[in-house]
């Protein structure tokens, strides 16, 4: 006899934010026929549906197929209900971000629009008080200098400090979602390290090669390429430009090779972004029903990378308005890196982990 443990308020949550008339799924399997990139045995996403149906959060919550999935939306053009499967993984991957927050408020903060002042109240707050400790929370006078304004020595200090303090609070929430992957797979025996079965998907994450298999919207891989790359850019130019701080070469000129780096890659994450935005509001048919956490992701780093390119603008131009665009756009990185576990941009990390786990089950 099976045990049936339904969770009413996780099937509301579900529901809510992906619009699915879930119970209609009449179980025909058509979804994990045409899903390309569903394993043979136990493919995904039909035996979810049911899952779903009847509210079974602990089989929703903790499951690699939920992230072995890539959103392309075959199951939902085909399904002959119209129930859209791929609403319902991505919805779950949403809830997911919430229920591995470490800690919690932040997850449910970032998750629901009505929280959202006090999302951007908290950096105003935390930037502001780092400031007036610099003694430095006022607009410097003469010519543009962000370090007058922001020293570097406290910038890169309190902000790589945030950032592994996201590393750490991020790791914490991956390792209970390791734990729930087990607990699913009773059998699981690992057949090597975790860094052996990261190099075995090298090819996924180099390529994006599972966008490839998707049947329906080629751009997709293109935006995704595009932003993955362009942000890994931004990071390499940040890094460096930390470096030009601590051995005092910066600011650096306009000409230098990685300001025109950091030009380039703030031009690639502006076209895969704009794709982005663009199937997000135009195909709304294939590109199926988009949550606040699809925007809030989207925008934030759309602004983040507009930002950028306008305070560096502002720099060169000696806007008067130069240092409220800075302040702008440090408050924009903070959505993107200090906020990362708990955002859609997290999937970043859950779905390699969810990768690596299935590489080192064997789940092909
Ligand atoms: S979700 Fe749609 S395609 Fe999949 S089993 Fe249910 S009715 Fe069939
Ligand atoms: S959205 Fe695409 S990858 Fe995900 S379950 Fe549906 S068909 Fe498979």
């Amino acid at each position: 006899m099976i045990n049936i443990q339904p969770d009413i308020k996780f099937k509301k949550q579900l529901k809510e934010v992906s619009k699915s008339s879930l119970n209609e799924c009449m179980q025909c399997g058509t979804c994990s026929v045409v899903c390309s990139l569903a394993p043979e045995e136990k493919p995904f996403p039909r035996k979810e549906m049911i899952w779903a149906g009847w509210g079974m959060k602990d089989k929703l919550i903790g499951n690699t197929d939920i992230w072995l999935c890539h959103q392309c939306g075959d199951c939902s053009t085909y399904c002959p209900r119209g129930v859209k499967p791929a609403d319902v993984f991505s919805a779950v991957r949403e809830i997911s971000y919430q229920h591995y927050a470490k800690p919690k408020f932040l997850g449910k903060i970032l998750n629901n629009p009505k929280w959202l002042p006090i999302a951007i109240l908290i950096p105003i707050i935390i930037i502001s008080t780092i400031l007036y400790l610099a003694g430095t929370l006022q607009i410097p006078e003469g010519p543009v200098n962000y370090s007058k304004f922001f020293p570097h020595v406290w910038l890169n200090s309190s902000f790589t400090f945030l950032s592994f303090l996201t590393i750490a609070l991020g790791i914490a929430g991956l390792r209970n979602f390791w734990k729930d992957l087990r607990l699913q797979y009773p059998d699981f025996k690992p057949s090597g390290s975790f860094i052996k079965h990261l190099f075995s998907i090298r090819k996924e994450i180099i390529l994006h090669s599972n966008f490839s298999k998707c049947s329906n919207k080629k751009s997709r891989k293109i935006a995704h390429l595009l932003v993955f790359y362009g942000f890994i850019l931004l990071l390499f130019v940040t890094a460096f430009a930390i470096y030009a701080a601590i051995v005092h070469k910066y600011p650096l000129a306009i000409t230098n090779p990685f300001k025109i780096l950091g030009n380039v890659a703030a031009m690639m994450l502006l076209i895969g972004l704009g794709i982005m935005i663009m199937n997000r509001i135009f195909d709304r048919k294939d590109f199926g029903n988009s949550t606040y956490a699809d925007w809030l992701f989207l925008i934030s780093m759309f602004l983040l990378t507009i930002s950028g390119v306008v305070v560096q603008a502002a720099r060169f131009l000696d806007w008067g308005i130069a240092y409220h665009l800075y302040f702008f756009h440090l408050i924009c990185v903070w959505f993107i890196i200090i906020y990362l576990p708990y955002t859609k941009f997290g999937h970043l990390l859950y779905r390699v982990v969810a990768m690596v786990f299935a590489a080192s089950a064997g789940r092909k």
